[in-house]
């Protein structure tokens, strides 16, 4: 164990997901803040867990990716992961705190921008997330967007492994992992990611899960339908938006993969290079803070 759960205090709930909860915990000692993220180890869950801790070691030193501070048993029998807290919770939880208002152009440049660095980040590291959403994007008091949750995510060895089964989220799959995972058979999982990076983004442009209408229940069949039939581009309007910005989406939801951009080319999109990087940031900011202020 590198640390022991006696040492922290916990202070609140900050998320619940498949496998466990988050608390936002207190180090009694040194009073400095932290988020615990208790996983309930039964057998399966448990080499999930240790994937999870190798990727987040793996990706130590990025600022863009959440940081990871060890792990620990707990009393129950369950594995503990401390982390870096991130103040402004999940951009999932900010798009609702807004009462599902889209984010202004800017505040999304600053939100892609430094997501594509984390992503950049993972890749050249041979990681992929494989589950990107606005869920496990989490932001802090300064504006400060980085990825977390690498419960499904993966380390590529030579090749993928076809007998790997995992949960991912459906809705944020890309079509030719959509159909890999109907019927089986190899995608790119870097251009996966993308994908997912590229509704996420538009998901928070619309205020709403973006390919299907607001306030639709997920089924897998209205799924494939808008995933491998549908045009995700086509729900941005052209007015409302800068051709920068339906650009910069066109170039992330390419329904074929190979015609995707990679993270690496992304950063020199348009849309993210050329925004004014204080700009935006301090747009992102104070939507924070506005929405904090409301609730
Ligand atoms: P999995 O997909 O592996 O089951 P999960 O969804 O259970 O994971 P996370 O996504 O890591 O777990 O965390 C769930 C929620 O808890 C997040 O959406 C977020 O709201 C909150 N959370 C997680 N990590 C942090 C953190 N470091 N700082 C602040 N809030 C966090
Ligand atoms: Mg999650």
């Amino acid at each position: 164990a590198e640390f022991r759960m006696s040492e922290f205090e916990k202070l609140e709930v900050l998320g619940n997901g498949n496998g466990g909860t988050v608390y936002k915990v207190r180090h009694r000692l040194t009073a400095a803040v932290y988020a615990l993220k208790v996983v309930h180890a039964d057998a399966s869950l448990r080499r999930q867990v240790y994937r999870e801790v190798d990727i987040l070691r793996r990706a130590a030193g990025s600022d863009r990716v959440v940081s990871f501070h060890g792990m620990a048993p707990t009393p129950s029998g369950d594995v503990a992961l401390l982390l870096e807290h991130m103040d402004g919770g999940s951009l999932d939880a900010l798009l609702r705190r807004r009462g599902c208002r889209p984010f202004p152009e800017p505040a999304l440049a600053a939100v892609a921008r430094q997501a594509l660095l984390g992503l950049a980040d993972l890749h050249s590291r041979q990681i992929v997330h494989r589950d990107i959403k606005p869920a496990n994007l989490l932001i802090n008091a300064a504006g400060e967007v980085k990825i977390a949750d690498f419960g499904v995510g993966k380390v590529l060895r030579r090749s993928l492994d076809p007998c790997d089964s995992y949960v991912g989220t459906c809705a944020y799959m890309s079509p030719e992992r959509f159909d890999s995972e109907s019927y089986g058979g190899d995608y790119d999982p870097y251009a996966a990611d993308v994908w997912s990076l590229g509704l996420a983004v538009l998901e928070l442009h619309r205020g709403h899960f973006p390919l299907l209408p607001k306030g639709a229940r997920l089924d897998w069949a209205a799924l494939m339908v808008v995933i491998c039939f549908g045009d995700a581009t086509r729900t941005v309007p052209e007015g409302a938006t800068s051709s920068e910005f339906r650009g910069f989406l066109e170039c992330c939801l390419q329904k074929e993969s190979r015609k995707r951009w990679s993270v690496v080319e992304l950063l020199d999109h348009p849309f993210v290079a050329a925004a004014d990087r204080a700009e935006s940031e301090k747009a992102l900011q104070d939507l924070l803070h506005e929405a904090l202020d409301e609730s």
